[in-house]
């Protein structure tokens, strides 16, 4: 694995707005504080959310692209991308794998961010959505091998000149074996301000309450104290 000074960009590909946030906001708090780019890459406008029906529908993809900017500004990402896809609709498949393919070897990270592909029964519900791990799936595809292979999607490397790209390190939201345990018990307080910049899905009572319930297991398994704030993964390496 690179030294964390090695790892200048990083890439988080994720299904829906707030995804990021939820599941790793104090992580990437602290990337971005030591100084690394992070670029989110949101695959759908997550326009099957909320809770508001008053609110009409086709309104709802521009606010949550809104929503995650704020939110991914809160937490020092300044370069967020959306593909735009329908949510609920993601499957592994050739063309969106190229369309990661072309955001990976334009940012050329050397981290990968995003969801497993597998279920996770710990958290079956909330966490197992399809979209989560079809996004994993084709993100992780699309780190290996298409990124690195000139042979994979030629026309990227022909038509825009985007040169093949090796990420070495892979760290997986929400799977089944964790084994990465970071304590964001100092920016905690920027995360649940990202989080509520989501207004259409956090503008509910209780919101601190359902952070601290989902990530106190986290602690127990990191072996820190109850009160300390921990965000879990399973890291990778592609080597
Ligand atoms: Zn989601």
């Amino acid at each position: 694995m690179p030294a964390a000074n090695e790892v200048e960009r990083a890439l988080v590909v994720v299904a829906h707005p707030d995804d990021a946030d939820f599941w790793a906001g104090g992580t990437i708090a602290i990337w971005t504080d030591s100084g690394i780019a992070v670029t989110y890459l949101v695959l759908t406008d997550g326009d099957a959310g909320g809770f508001d029906q008053a609110v009409p529908r086709e309104r709802v993809p521009a606010m949550r692209r809104a929503e995650q900017r704020t939110a991914a500004a809160i937490l020092g990402v300044r370069d967020v991308r959306f593909l735009g896809h329908l949510e609920g609709t993601l499957q592994p498949g050739r063309q969106l794998r190229r369309e990661i393919v072309r955001v990976i070897r334009q940012v050329r990270p050397q981290r990968l961010l995003t969801w497993s592909p597998q279920w996770n029964w710990q958290r079956f519900r909330t966490s197992c959505h399809a979209d989560h791990r079809a996004t994993g799936e084709l993100a992780l595809t699309a780190a290996y091998p298409d990124a690195s292979n000139p042979f994979a999607h030629p026309e990227l490397l022909r038509d825009e000149g985007l040169q093949p790209w090796v990420i070495t390190e892979l760290w997986l939201i929400n799977g089944p074996t964790p084994d990465r345990y970071v304590d964001v018990t100092d920016v905690f307080d920027r995360k649940l301000q990202a989080l509520r910049s989501h207004a259409s899905q956090t503008q509910h009572d209780g919101l601190v309450a359902q952070m601290r319930e989902r990530i106190a297991p986290n602690a127990v398994a990191a072996n820190l104290s109850p009160d300390r704030m921990v965000e879990a993964f399973q890291v990778v390496l592609n080597s």
